[in-house]
């Protein structure tokens, strides 16, 4: 063990990696390390806890359920606190605790139940209805996420009983399937993917806009009565079968065992089937059933004592590289994945695994033909580990030169550590091109989202941009799940996006270098399409708020025969081309703002966009010439920079008394 002075070190090191991590996790949904990574370092700590106790603080993460509240949702204080969950990591363990409860409670019977890997979620009914729906938050005060959870079908909005009280804890998780069909969704839209169902769901969950939790095929399973009042229940197993009664989902396959050894064959049996489950576990939890038995047993500040959560061991095998494959996403960027003879791991036949990137190969010297180390936890991707033997003389692996889609040389820009393909007639790279076009600060077709597109381009119903609209509504009416009134909808919103504005279509072609802001400058500067395409660079270079790089880029583009034929194919299905939108006179005509920090009322587009429609400009950099630095909260060196040069600086409060 290490001294005193070294244990003080390490154990204010660990809290604060303990600390960063959990607000990745929680309050981000953004994790960096694997759970047992973290897991690790949280015993490491307890170990040095207990070996030195006078080294523990009162806000140690080994005392206190992580996760915190967030100040846009209401909070709500709970009852009951939402208490979290020792660990066990071995059987050793699960019998350790068993002797503890025996020390208390001698005739003991447990209920061993899989540990669904979500969100937890608190529910509270009076007489029979749905009154709130909370997070656990700090396990004190959570967040008021109702309006959200209303949106899981499966949860019952009026029970059959009407109960004086009921306050039913739960997990809200992400079912597999729909947990891949969001990370595809997120994939063609250039969007970051979420890294694993359970933060897809706690992401999900704390959404301020309710239609957007119900577009993500959330689930709930219920495990805890917390308060009731109304009925008598005095065990687990009876209450999960009475909360089935009442309409709810339940924790699946719950077993009631007598005995330490049942209880660890039970958790066996959940381990080897976890593969299977069309949800994440991540572990399977024993509880003490009596409630009276509970009573006696009590709670630390973080854990009830009465339970136990058993974590599976992610699982590592050895296997040997057969091939690598290139797969092009449709953002264009070319991802490698290991094809390797097939491994068991963790209830699953597995034979590949993501390389990630030219960097990741590099790093770890992979080549054909090497031996590798492949681990899996709950999660649904493998990862390689590490590489163990190389055969002799191998060659570490090259990433390809050009396309395995459409045969362009590929490209990697500095700085990234993505190989992409810029061929905009790429096969691969179509979809997300539609979806961009379709999308709302693009051509904002409504119901024209990436499911829709995947299945018109799946049916060969789309090629290329103008096909939009050329669609055979009769044809899409007959699909599945979908209907007359639907396709009918889709027709008029398609009809409707005709009559957009130029700078819409601009942008919505996806020209390299040009957003929603450039493509509106362009519009208004030339007034039609026809005169950028006959424009020069020059010309284009020489509009105020255009950088060389966004000038070549269109003139480029234009110069494509491609790009010009779909210009032609648009405009002979109706769509407008020409500039409706005249260029703002207002306040501030001649001024140049320069956004830093955050704002409260206004994304930084927003703020733009008032600042454009009052005739303002924006532009990136400080300079003498700048009018006013607008700046919220964590201003960057922006703002140093205005004050050095004299520029007036105004608050978010003073810019809206200027626009007012
Ligand atoms: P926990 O997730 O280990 O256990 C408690 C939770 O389990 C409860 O809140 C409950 O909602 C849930 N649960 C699911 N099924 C259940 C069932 N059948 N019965 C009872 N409870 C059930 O503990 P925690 O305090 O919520 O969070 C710690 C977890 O978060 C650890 O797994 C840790 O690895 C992970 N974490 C990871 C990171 C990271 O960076 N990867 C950071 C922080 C926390």
């Amino acid at each position: 063990m290490i001294n005193f002075e070294e244990a003080g070190k390490r154990a204010q090191e660990l809290r604060a990696l303990l600390e960063y991590h959990s607000k990745k996790y929680y309050d981000e949904d953004d994790p960096e390390i694997e759970d047992y990574e973290y897991d690790a370092m949280l015993r490491e700590l307890e170990d040095i806890e207990r070996a030195y106790p006078e080294l523990i603080t009162p806000d140690s993460p080994t005392h206190r359920v992580g996760g915190h509240f967030d100040n846009s949702f209401e909070p709500v204080v709970h009852a009951v606190p939402m208490e979290s969950l020792q660990d066990a990591f071995s059987e050793a363990e699960v019998r350790e605790f068993d002797e503890r409860v025996r020390k208390s409670v001698h005739d003991v019977c447990y209920v061993v139940e899989p540990k669904i890997d979500g969100l937890s979620v608190l529910l509270e009914y009076e007489n029979g209805v749905l009154v709130r729906g909370s997070t656990r938050g700090d396990g004190v005060t959570g967040e008021d996420i109702t309006a959200n959870l209303k949106t899981i079908l499966t949860i019952p909005l009026r029970l059959p009983e009407s109960l004086e009280l009921l306050e039913v804890r739960g997990e809200v998780y992400m079912p597999r399937s729909s947990f891949e069909q969001i990370v595809r969704e997120q994939e063609l839209e250039g969007e970051k993917p979420f890294k694993n169902p359970r933060n897809a769901a706690a992401g999900s969950l704390r959404q301020k806009n309710p239609k957007i939790t119900a577009s993500r095929g959330l689930d709930i399973f219920v495990f805890n009565i917390q308060r009731i009042r109304g009925r008598e229940i005095t065990g687990h197993k009876q209450s999960l079968d009475y909360l089935n009664s009442l309409g709810f989902h339940t924790i699946p396959f719950y077993h009631r065992v007598s005995d330490i050894e049942d209880a660890l064959r039970e958790i066996r049996f959940i381990g080897e089937r976890r593969g299977e489950l069309p949800f994440d576990i991540d572990g399977a939890v024993i509880k003490v059933d009596d409630f009276h038995e509970r009573e006696l047993l009590g709670s630390t500040s973080k854990f009830p004592k009465w339970a136990l959560a058993y974590k599976y061991p992610p699982e590592e095998k050895e296997t040997t590289l057969l091939a690598i494959e290139i797969n092009v996403g449709r953002t264009g960027v070319l991802t490698p994945t290991a094809l390797f003879e097939p491994i068991q791991l963790a209830g699953t036949t597995v034979s590949r695994a993501t390389l990630h990137n030219e960097d990741f190969i590099r790093e770890k010297g992979v080549c054909l033909g090497c031996r590798i180390r492949v681990r899996k936890a709950g999660d649904i991707i493998p990862e390689v580990l590490s590489v163990v033997s190389r055969p002799e003389g191998a060659q570490t692996y090259q990433m390809p030169q050009a396309c395995p889609s459409c045969g362009a040389p590929v490209f990697r820009e500095e700085g990234e550590a993505a190989v992409r393909c810029d061929n905009p007639d790429c096969p691969a790279q179509l979809l997300r091109l539609l979806i961009h076009f379709c999308s709302r600060d693009a051509m904002d077709i409504d119901g024209m989202g990436p499911a829709m597109l995947e299945r018109l381009h799946d049916a060969g119903m789309i090629h290329t941009i103008p096909d939009i609209y050329l669609l055979d509504f009769e044809r899409i009416a007959q699909f599945d799940r979908m209907g007359e009134k639907t396709a009918s909808n889709l027709r008029a919103a398609i009809e409707r996006s005709k009559e957009n504005d130029l700078a819409r279509l601009i942008f919505a072609l996806g020209i390299r270098h040009v957003g929603a802001r450039a493509a509106r400058l362009l519009a208004q500067h030339f007034g039609s399409i026809d005169a950028i395409i006959a424009a020069d660079e020059e010309e284009i270079a020489a509009i105020d708020g255009f950088g060389a790089v966004m000038a070549r880029s269109v003139w480029e583009y234009f110069q494509l025969e491609q790009s010009r034929l779909v210009v032609e194919r648009l405009k002979s299905c109706g769509v407008n081309t020409h500039c409706r939108e005249q260029k703002q006179e207002g306040r501030f005509t001649g001024m140049t703002f320069v956004l830093t920090g955050t704002l409260s009322g206004y994304t930084r587009s927003e703020a733009g966009k008032v600042i454009e429609d009052l005739g303002g400009k924006i532009s990136s950099a400080v300079s003498k010439k700048t009018s006013y630095v607008l700046a919220g909260e964590n201003p960057g060196s922006k703002l140093d920079k205005a004050n050095k040069l004299g520029v007036p600086v105004l608050s978010e409060e003073q810019f809206n008394e200027l626009i007012r």
